[in-house]
């Protein structure tokens, strides 16, 4: 695929989704997971934070399952796979779909199994930001023949065999070129090497953040997982007297550039101008979004950096 939104919106599209049906969804994530859900006359239904995974709480997503629930879609974030253990069980039972999409984990793992190996269909992005770059691109997997046949009529105008310009439905041009291909194939030589200095960079900022008041470090580990900071995020504690909009303004001025956390889905304008969402509060996720933030953690960061990284931090927040 052509990027990471282009496989989330050709995903959703290949499940046939549309009026009448939900999706379950994390309010904390990028606007690509939500768009075609919209688009297709779809409903989201919105779940709140894990406030220490900051992943979507589990447990409030299987809550939100009603009679009209077509897919659930989880998105693993920032450096922790969601827990899709009760979320399989549950798609099971139900025979409803699971959208994974797995941009920021590739190299991750859950409870042992590679992420993007879990949804019946996942999504990756090649993003520059991402541990497989293509400059822009993205994919889509899966298991099952039909929607792979789906995928990839969708992402090529639906054009058809035989009749090649004559359409019966539409589609995208989402197509990846074999040159960027060749990028991303050769960058999976390096993964597992990548993926180990992310994790060394997390490690070392734990160490110099460890004694940082009024701040809130990623989780290392859970039970089902070894944290793999694709960027490493903090949230600043309450008592903290300005929020990460400042804190980043602050670090801009200490040379140091930071980036703010995910804007959740039910507070953003496109939504609310549209009628949608109306009450709806997510406390977690609105307070992540105000408090967090996250720092430099490209794999050319060196030990330097991320002394200086953590001497401003610490001078921002003594
Ligand atoms: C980067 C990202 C995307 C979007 O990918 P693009 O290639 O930038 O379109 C989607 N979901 C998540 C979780 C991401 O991090």
């Amino acid at each position: 695929m052509s990027s990471g939104t282009a496989a989330l919106d050709v995903a959703v599209a290949a499940l046939g989704l549309g009026e009448g049906d939900e999706v379950i969804m994390p309010t904390f994530t990028i606007v690509s997971c939500i768009q075609q859900i919209v688009r297709s006359g779809a409903a989201p239904v919105l779940v709140d934070s894990d406030p220490l995974t900051w992943n979507m709480d589990v447990s409030q997503a299987l809550e939100r399952l009603s009679p009209r629930t077509r897919a659930i879609l989880v998105v693993h974030t920032y450096g922790l796979p969601v827990d899709v253990a009760p979320i399989l069980d549950a798609a099971k039972e139900r025979g409803i779909a699971v959208i994974e999409d797995a941009a920021e984990m590739i190299g991750q793992t859950c409870r042992g199994n590679p992420c993007g190996s879990f949804g019946d269909v996942s999504a990756f992005s090649f993003y520059p930001n991402k541990h497989v770059t293509t400059g822009e691109g993205g994919m889509v997997l899966t298991d099952d023949a039909r929607i792979a046949q789906e995928a990839s009529e969708l992402r090529n105008l639906c054009f058809q065999r035989g009749r090649r310009f004559v359409h019966e439905r539409l589609g995208w041009n989402y197509r990846m070129t074999n040159l960027q291909a060749a990028v991303g194939v050769a960058q999976l030589e390096r993964l597992q090497e990548n993926v180990e200095r992310k994790r060394y960079i997390g490690r070392r900022y734990d160490e110099l953040l460890a004694d940082v008041p009024g701040v809130q470090l990623p989780l290392s580990s859970t039970g089902y997982a070894e944290n793999i900071y694709w960027v490493y995020g903090l949230v600043l504690n309450d008592e903290v007297p300005f929020d990460a909009e400042q804190a980043i303004a602050r670090l801009a001025e200490s040379g140091v550039g930071c980036r703010p956390f995910f804007w959740p889905m039910h507070e953003q304008p496109v939504f609310r101008r549209a009628g949608m969402f109306a009450g709806e509060r997510y406390p977690v996720a609105e307070r992540m979004a105000r408090r967090g933030f996250y720092v430099p953690s490209g794999l050319g960061l060196t030990d330097d950096d991320a002394e200086r990284v953590a001497a401003a931090l610490a001078a921002l927040l003594r």
